[in-house]
């Protein structure tokens, strides 16, 4: 089996400032290709960080892939580094040069000297395009050693992987291909027979590709695997498909993959700057908990309440005794004066309220066990939903503090759009 080693560089990635997703797509398609990933190294923008991090590569891996730093600033290093290491020269490649200056002109701006430095490569590699930038990537083999240079960006880097780097790794190694692409779309909200429905023919004629859903915790998993001989048409389909699942399920689609719910959400609140507070009845803390899961939390988690008996949630939340005894503690009313009285004392944006009858007694003909109301404030609109959900009280709980989470997730999309 060919093993690969992955070296991701950029000063940015140690600072935690960039998240490295570049090896993570790399790991995934070489090990889908059949290649075994044997490590990875993450370095700064240095030239003997670099150095060293290839050469540890080569002596444990017949290659190195690397991403980051092909850029035309002194700060971009990695392609003399990889020269250095592989014992080549670079040279000035005409054609490359001209393709730039191309680049440039076509934007009306005159080339700077600086990125003369992007058209120079020994005259052993090959020089792979890049489409989406000026930075092109190398592919270079010398002996038994192969050095393969992405540029940074994640969509430069993975058109330019999918391109000009997978076709020629398995035709360099004669591999024995998988056969497939997959990927799994993750759907919150229609239940597994309703999914199939809506998903309709997709699901039906499945020509050279299968489809099948998979109930995870209130989640259903669309795993998609596309079969056939040539890895980019398997590729184009499995973005077809995907581009025609969501159209289908728009915002009901809340990731794919390696994605979660919980950090997709956590993600958004980061991005938009916004902070949560939380009063949970039924559920005792549990969407607290879970929120908590991820490290940095504090960065959007203000805190919760667990306002569980109903002198909690007056004296805590301030609801109303009368609505209350009007009402109950499960109902609209309840769910709408929590999530307003959290607010109040929390001044937080995002504002949640559950609460609900997770059993197994408490139940009437009213008001089952399995009923719950959530109710989201953002930014001063609320939203609110009746549900009702089947099961033991964990069950109950724990989708009453995913749907929560799926209502924040929604509200937060829809603020970006
Ligand atoms: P450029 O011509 O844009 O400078 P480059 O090949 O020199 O390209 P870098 O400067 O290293 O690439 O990175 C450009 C950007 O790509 C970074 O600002 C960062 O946001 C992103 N990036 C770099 N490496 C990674 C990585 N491993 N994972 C995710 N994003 C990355
Ligand atoms: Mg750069």
């Amino acid at each position: 089996m060919k093993t690969a080693f992955i070296v991701s560089t950029g000063t940015e990635l140690l600072l935690g400032t960039t998240i490295d997703t570049n090896s993570i797509f790399l790991s995934k398609r070489l090990t889908e290709l059949g290649i075994k990933v044997q490590g990875k190294i993450v370095v700064g923008d240095d030239s003997r960080d670099i150095k060293c991090a290839f050469e540890t590569g080569l002596a444990s891996a017949d290659m190195v892939i690397s991403s980051g730093g092909l850029g035309p600033t002194n700060d971009d290093l990695t392609k003399d580094m990889a020269c250095e290491v592989m014992n080549c020269q670079a040279v000035l490649a005409a054609e490359e040069l001209e393709r730039i200056k191309d680049y440039f002109s076509k934007r009306g701006r005159p080339m700077p000297e600086s990125n003369v430095k992007q058209a120079m490569f020994p005259p052993e590699a090959v020089i792979l395009r890049n489409e989406r930038g000026t930075a092109p990537g190398m592919y270079l083999k010398k002996d038994t050693r192969l050095v393969v240079l992405l540029p940074g960006p994640p969509h430069e880097m993975k058109s330019m992987y999918l391109k000009e780097v997978e076709p020629r790794l398995v035709a360099e190694f004669g591999l024995e291909e998988t056969g497939y692409v997959s990927r799994i779309i993750k759907v919150f909200g229609p239940g597994e027979s309703q999914l199939e429905v809506i998903l309709g023919e997709l699901m039906e004629k499945q020509q050279g590709y299968s489809m099948a859903l998979t109930a995870k915790s209130g989640e259903i998993h669309i795993g998609i695997q596309v079969y056939g001989e040539d890895i980019r048409e398997r590729q184009h389909k499995l973005e077809e498909i995907t581009r025609k699942v969501r159209g289908k399920l728009g915002n009901n689609i809340f990731g794919v993959d390696e994605d979660t719910m919980l950090e997709i959400t956590a993600s958004s609140l980061k991005r938009q700057g916004k902070k949560i507070a939380l009063a949970e009845s039924c559920t005792g803390g549990l969407l607290a908990k879970m929120l908590t899961d991820l490290p940095g939390s504090s960065d959007y988690f203000w805190g919760g309440v667990t306002s569980y008996t109903n002198a909690a949630k007056q004296l805590l939340l301030g609801v109303k005794e009368e609505t209350l005894n009007k009402y109950g503690a499960v109902s609209f009313e309840t769910a709408e004066e929590m999530a307003r009285g959290l607010v109040n004392i929390a001044g937080t944006d995002v504002g949640v309220s559950i609460t609900g009858i997770a059993g197994p007694s408490g139940g009437s003909d009213d008001k089952p066990v399995g009923l719950v109301y959530i109710g989201v404030l953002c930014n001063g609109s609320y939203t609110v939903k009746e549900l009702r959900f089947g099961g033991q009280r964990d069950m109950i709980r724990a989708l009453a503090a995913r749907t929560a989470l799926d209502m924040v997730r929604r509200r937060l999309k829809a603020e970006e759009e």
